[in-house]
């Protein structure tokens, strides 16, 4: 053996030793963790060869939840090189954003993206749909292969994931080798020890066969880092979505005998308020894990009374944290149904007041997070890295108190973000496209609360003098610019200026007051 550092190549090389077992399902594809592997180390080994890439280059991954997403990240990062996964939803501009802002020299897409960046003039590689040239670059993928050589350390560049900035445009958060290597690990812990407090053999649990229905993106780091990596590190099974739909859902559930479903809390309330859920075996669930957003405590009353014995799990996490952090499962979470849990093993958690003084027990404060999942920074921004990462802690931008026992509660967001359904939405980044509008003097975003998907997105409008707007006509003119799912849903428009602060910042927490009428 020659010494081989923690890095994703590791992980891949021991992934192979699952050999036949099914890794990846979707629809009636079936993929082993050998198909897996020899399908990776060919693309790796054409992208090296063929399309010139090198340690360090990006390659954008721009892709709905295939197979070759996963394929196309395993061999973007055994080549070396930097995956930038790009949202999906999108819009041409946004897409074209994330290739510019990332420098990728290559984009591997699925046929709908590749259309979409038709004009953006940079190599593709693209699956399913017209004009897909992935089989005649995969070829024949030869049982014999191996990893193109290449020398990486476990603090090289792995992966820019955008999370949305509060400066309006998208920023890369730079996760390394080690950061993507400590994912599954993290979760492993996170699963000894909910083992435990259910009352259960860890080392029993862990020899169960997990199938895991994701519910999410790939192209987000709950998707990625908190369910594929561990998946893939631990052998186990993953069934994927191409969009996600709670009666599809129960389907592969019963079909796939799924144990755990992942998501946001938007995916287990809608799952589990369907109106056809008894027509479904879903007998084999185990677990129902949810994060990435608030979890409304009748989301746990109805998981206990609906699934009893199950064990309902929340994590915290951001993409800042390679995903998960801080989680509550099982017993604990059902003592505390409010809180959010404590740190998993390998994380260290405190409460600062704005001075960034550390706070007792009990008092609410910034959120800091500590450990090896922690990102290096922005891709290029390090203004914005310093902002966020102070002697190693990621300041989360979310409120919170820690009580006696080490129990983290998040009280308010003191970031100007809706988390819609589990996708965040900055506010900054609606109000700079509202701006462009002509006939817009003024325009504050706020959230709107909503029982399915926690938050829905709401735009406060002052319009110019003379000038005329409708909902309808700004949303349209939205839609050109940002995505769908951040596109206001809910209008008011006034004609006195926005209530702000001496700093001249708009007061939400009152126009929120003032909109909603409470
Ligand atoms: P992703 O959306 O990339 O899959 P994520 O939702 O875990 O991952 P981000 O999108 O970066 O991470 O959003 C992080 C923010 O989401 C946190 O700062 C917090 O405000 C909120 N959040 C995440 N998990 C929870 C949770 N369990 N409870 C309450 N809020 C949460
Ligand atoms: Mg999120």
């Amino acid at each position: 053996w020659k010494h081989a550092p923690a890095t994703f190549r590791t992980l891949l090389e021991n992934s192979r030793f699952h050999g036949d077992k099914v890794f990846v399902v979707y629809e009636d594809e079936r993929i082993t963790y050998e198909d897996h592997y020899r399908l990776a180390a060919t693309l790796a080994n054409r992208l090296v060869t063929d399309y010139g890439v090198r340690k360090g280059d990006r390659v954008a991954i721009a892709m709905r939840n295939y197979p070759e997403w996963i394929i196309a990240f395993s061999a973007v990062l055994a080549a070396g090189a930097v995956a930038v996964p790009l949202n999906a939803w999108w819009t041409e501009r946004e897409l074209r954003y994330g290739l510019s802002d990332s420098g990728a020299t290559l984009l591997i897409a699925d046929g709908e993206r590749a259309d979409r960046l038709a004009g953006a003039r940079l190599p593709a590689i693209v699956v399913r749909g017209d004009g897909a040239n992935w089989a005649d670059v995969v070829g024949e993928a030869a049982a014999d292969v191996t990893l193109p050589p290449v020398d990486l350390d476990p603090e090289d560049s792995a992966t820019i994931f955008y999370t949305s900035g509060t400066t309006g445009r998208p920023k890369g958060a730079l996760g390394s080798h080690r950061n993507l290597c400590q994912a599954p690990m993290t979760v492993a812990y996170a699963m000894t020890r909910g083992a435990a407090l259910a009352g259960r053999d860890p080392a029993q649990v862990a020899t169960v066969r997990r199938i895991t229905l994701l519910t999410v993106p790939l192209f987000h780091a709950t998707g990625c880092f908190a369910v594929l990596l561990p998946t893939m590190f631990s052998g186990n099974g993953l069934v994927l979505m191409y969009r996600w739909e709670p009666r599809r859902a129960l389907e592969l559930i019963e079909r796939e005998r799924v144990t755990v479903m992942s998501g946001v809390p938007t995916n287990a309330w809608q799952l589990l308020s369907h109106p056809s859920l008894r027509d479904y075996d879903i007998s084999s669930l185990g677990s129902v894990s949810y994060g990435g957003a608030p979890a409304p405590p009748k989301l746990l009353e109805r998981i206990t009374r609906l699934l009893p014995d199950r064990t309902p799990v929340n994590g915290y996490g951001m993409t800042e944290t390679t995903a998960l952090a801080i989680y509550n499962s099982g017993p604990d979470y059902l003592a505390r149904p409010d809180s959010i849990g404590v740190p998993l093993a390998v994380i260290d958690v405190k409460v600062v007041d704005p001075a960034g003084v550390e706070l007792p027990a009990g008092q609410v404060g910034e959120l800091c997070v500590r450990g090896p999942v922690v990102i290096k920074g922005y891709w290029n921004r390090p203004d914005a890295t310093a902002e966020v990462l102070v002697n190693g802690w990621l300041h989360t931008g979310d409120l919170a108190r820690i009580d006696a026992d080490g129990f983290v509660y998040i009280v308010d967001r003191a970031k100007d973000m809706v988390i819609r359904g589990g996708e965040n939405v900055y506010c900054a980044e609606v109000e700079a496209a509202l701006f462009e509008h002509p006939a817009v003097d003024d325009a504050a975003v706020i959230g709107v609360p909503d029982e399915e998907l926690g938050e829905q997105v709401g735009a406060v409008v002052l319009v110019k003098p003379g000038a005329e707007t409708t909902a309808e006509d700004l949303q349209e003119f939205l839609r050109e610019r940002i995505a769908p799912f951040k596109v206001p849903v809910r209008f008011w428009f006034r004609d006195t200026e926005l209530p702000r602060n001496p700093g001249g910042k708009v007061l939400k927490t009152l126009l929120r007051r003032e909109a909603l009428g409470r």
